[in-house]
């Protein structure tokens, strides 16, 4: 649905998107994940047609970024991190002026308009003025007008940026639900790690403009190979590392972080040398693939990571 070959944006001389190469499957969710400034908004305006590439070039729907802008337009919605609905019009009069910029045929608008507003859970409150809509809300109308003319391909810019966690799930839901019930290809850039575990098929991570892994989520978190066993000890910490199953020992926050390959059952064997008062383990998260791979936490993603509590020692 969407190749893009050797794509560089410059702005002066900062390169915000680096030699960009990666195709996008029909009806995949594809994520962006990256920090801020990590260029997945100059990627996604460069495909959308709203700036142009400084070299190498993309198709999307078979069609040129570069010499077929109205062709990709019209296979194509997008949602800004911006939301920019008419605030004092209706949810119902903003779809309603926007599916005659689009020049969707009259007899065809209204059904459209009522199948959208259905789609993104706003069927109830379509003759409320947009002012008093939540930001949930607002999203999934921008959504919903993005969806108006049936592109092939959502674009999806930060989709929960600003939101309460309890906003952003019922925003995944719908975006799950729009590539169910529509058959699209998303494209959403986020720098949720959650967010982006839970909707994408595949997720390329971006850092400084480059591509620097590209797989499913479970395939990322595999790429890190193995488990991580967190434990509190007086143990001589180059004692644990010189065991045959440890692959790695850090120290973080007052514990030792052992990486090995089965936490479930290697820590029973690791309990049999070291006095341990605590013990955790957990399957390495995307934060961790991040952090492995930049050297960085993402900004604005919580700790965590150690989902499953294994056992607690006097
Ligand atoms: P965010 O999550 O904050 O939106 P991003 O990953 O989308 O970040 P971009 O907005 O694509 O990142 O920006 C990539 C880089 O290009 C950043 O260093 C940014 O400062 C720079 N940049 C973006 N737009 C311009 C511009 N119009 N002029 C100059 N530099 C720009």
């Amino acid at each position: 649905m969407i190749k893009i070959r050797s794509l560089v944006k410059k702005y002066g001389n900062h390169i915000a998107v680096d030699n960009l190469t990666l195709d996008i499957n029909e009806n995949e969710v594809f994520g962006l994940l990256g920090s801020n400034g990590a260029g997945k908004t100059t990627t996604i305006h460069m495909l959308a047609t709203l700036l142009k590439p400084s070299s190498g070039g993309a198709t999307v729907n078979g069609y040129d970024i570069v010499c077929q802008p109205a062709k990709v337009r019209s296979s194509i919605g997008i949602v800004f991190q911006a939301p920019s609905s008419d605030d004092m019009l209706t949810g119902y009069e903003n779809l309603q002026l926007h599916s005659m910029l689009y020049s969707i045929p009259r007899h065809t608008r209204k059904q459209r308009i009522d199948e959208v507003l259905n789609l993104v859970g706003l069927t109830e409150r379509r003759h409320d003025q947009v002012k008093t809509y939540s930001g949930g809300m607002r999203r999934r109308l921008e959504i919903a007008r993005g969806l108006l003319h049936k592109p092939k391909v959502m674009f999806l810019d930060e989709p929960t940026l600003g939101l309460d966690p309890a906003s952003r799930e019922t925003m995944w839901k719908y975006i799950q639900r729009l590539v169910r019930e529509e058959k699209m290809t998303v494209i959403l850039t986020t720098h949720y790690m959650e967010e982006a575990d839970i909707l994408c098929d595949r997720i390329g991570i971006i850092d400084k403009g480059r591509i620097v892994a590209l797989d499913t989520p479970k395939g990322l978190k595999a790429g890190l190979g193995g488990d991580i066993i967190r434990i509190k000890t007086r143990n001589n910490p180059d004692k644990i590392s010189q065991l045959d199953f440890v692959h790695k020992v850090e120290q973080n926050d007052g514990f030792l972080v052992i990486s090995v390959n089965n936490a479930k059952r290697d820590l029973p064997m690791l309990l049999r040398h070291v006095d341990a008062d605590i013990a955790e383990f957990a399957s390495p998260t995307l934060n961790d693939v991040f952090i492995h791979l930049t050297g960085r936490n993402i900004k604005e993603e919580p700790e965590g990571g150690f989902a499953e509590k294994y056992a607690k020692y006097d």
